[in-house]
């Protein structure tokens, strides 16, 4: 049977383009080709993989246009978030092309009577089975470290992004990087649980980086387990945003907005959970809730658009239930709470109090432009109900006492702290997550030796 991937604009819910499913010979052929490619490139001098990372920082830059408008269209982001998305996938090979070289140096090691050092050697070929969320960003930050580490890419991304990962791949050969070193795989349901783990067992396969949710982390995840190779898995979050008494109110609740809404609540480091001290829960309230209100949500094509659809309709469906049992639960909601009437899968920017663990809101990771709101009676409560979650990605921590902030944030299980400021992933630091959020890490010097074999040489 031929299976094929119908991509949809979710701001109109109209189809956009049809791909053909490649079968198992399909795929087996452009494995083959990669793992050549990548055989070959791993004896490619670092410096010279570092200057192609350096080209590609500008060849994101010359076709940002283009790849933006494909994430406007194919999952709905506010088109000024799309041309963010490929300037910091830019930044970030800039930052590995300056400073590749450096972190994949060989480190010699004092012994006593024989030379030893360590060395970081490519891995081979990785899949990297990628999300929609950001379809430029997710794959770009795990790609760009990949490549100058000496690796092979085969990108398994998201079936609703197939046009942007098919323009990606050309990219990077665009970029001068040799061709098959990165591959996009089109791989259509009902085959993807079958073909990742058919890939993650075949030989030509050294590893596997997944970003997406738990239910996919855990498939692929154990698929590495069976075929005992190494795993990176980045998966979802339910980030707690503490905001304490002696905090700035204004600049705590306008960072919020953006902290929850920005991708239209569609990231794994939103803050989702939104943790009041009582003397100013009052205060936060009001503040947030005003500012979202005044969030522009509409036609993600348009520059001055700050919430879009949602990229999927089932997503929207799964918010809404998501709202509908939390305040069934006790949730009291404040605004928003439905989906837009017409064409394609907005949903109101929604915020709800009250909200109290046993509730979706509070439990569930919140895919959407959904705030849950919780007073917390003093600090300790405040540590107990951020930590009452399964995930732990990111935290962030609002206060006028940068000691008391640290101090809390340390009782606090997460990949991340943020004190006074929202979570947000940076090429120079690394990225990644705790608890089911997922292990490994992206980014920096930690996610460039993630897909490396980190070698001991001893010459007596
Ligand atoms: P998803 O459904 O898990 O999809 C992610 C990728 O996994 C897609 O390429 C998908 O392919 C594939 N996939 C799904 N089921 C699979 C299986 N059984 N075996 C192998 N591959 C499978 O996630 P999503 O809805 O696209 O993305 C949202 C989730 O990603 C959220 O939970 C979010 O928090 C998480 N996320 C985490 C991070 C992080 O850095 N920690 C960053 C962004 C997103 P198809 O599209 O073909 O189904």
């Amino acid at each position: 049977m031929t299976t094929a991937i119908t991509t949809v604009n979710p701001a109109t819910g109209r189809p956009i383009a049809t791909y053909a499913g490649w079968d198992a010979g399909r795929i087996d052929a452009a494995v083959d080709r990669a793992h050549t490619a990548a055989t070959a490139w791993a004896r490619v001098p670092v410096a010279e993989r570092a200057r192609l990372a350096a080209r590609l920082a500008v060849t994101l830059r010359e076709h940002s246009g283009r790849l933006a408008s494909l994430a406007v269209e194919e999952m709905g982001k506010p088109r000024r978030q799309a041309e963010g998305e490929v300037e910091k996938s830019a930044l970030t090979a800039e930052y590995y092309a300056r400073q590749g070289p450096g972190i994949l140096a060989d480190e010699q090691v004092e012994v006593g009577g024989a030379d030893a050092w360590v060395a970081y050697e490519p891995a081979g070929l990785v899949l990297a089975v990628m999300p929609w969320n950001f379809p430029v960003w997710q794959v770009m930050r795990f790609a760009i470290p990949s490549l100058v580490a000496g690796n092979g890419v085969l990108l398994k991304h998201a079936a609703n992004v197939t046009g942007s990962a098919l323009a990606l791949q050309d990219i990077f050969t665009a970029a001068g990087f040799p061709e098959h070193l990165v591959t996009a795989l089109v791989v259509a349901e009902p085959d993807v649980p079958d073909a990742t783990a058919r890939l993650i067992g075949d030989d030509r396969i050294a590893a596997v980086t997944l970003t997406g949710s738990n239910r996919a982390g855990a498939a692929v995840g154990a698929a590495a387990g069976r075929a005992a190779k190494k795993s990176v898995l980045e998966l979802g979050g339910s980030d707690a945003f503490v905001v304490l008494d002696d905090a700035d109110i204004e600049a705590a609740a306008a960072a919020a907005v953006t902290a929850r809404f920005a991708n239209t609540g569609q990231s794994c480091v939103c803050a989702k959970r939104f943790i009041l001290s009582a003397p100013i829960a009052e205060a936060f309230t009001s503040a947030f809730t005003a500012g979202v209100e005044a969030l522009r949500m509409g036609d993600p094509r348009q520059e001055d658009t700050q919430v879009g659809p949602l990229a999927r309709e089932d997503l929207r469906t799964a918010i809404h239930r998501q709202v509908t049992e939390s305040v069934v639960a006790g949730a009291k909601l404040l605004t928003g709470g439905e989906p837009l009437p017409g064409d394609g899968y907005f949903y109101r920017p929604t915020v709800l109090a009250h909200t109290a663990p046993g509730m979706p809101a509070f439990d569930e990771e919140t895919f959407g432009p959904l705030a849950a709101l919780t007073v917390a009676r003093d600090d300790d409560d405040a540590v107990r109900l951020a930590n009452a979650t399964p995930y732990g990605l990111g935290l962030s921590v609002w206060t006028g006492d940068r000691a008391r902030g640290l101090a809390l944030a340390r009782r606090i299980t997460s990949g991340a702290a943020f004190i006074n400021a929202i979570v947000a992933s940076d090429p120079r630091l690394p990225f990644g997550g705790t608890k089911h959020s997922g292990h490994g890490r992206e980014l920096a010097a930690a996610g460039i030796r993630e897909f490396t074999n980190t070698r001991t040489y001893w010459i007596a």
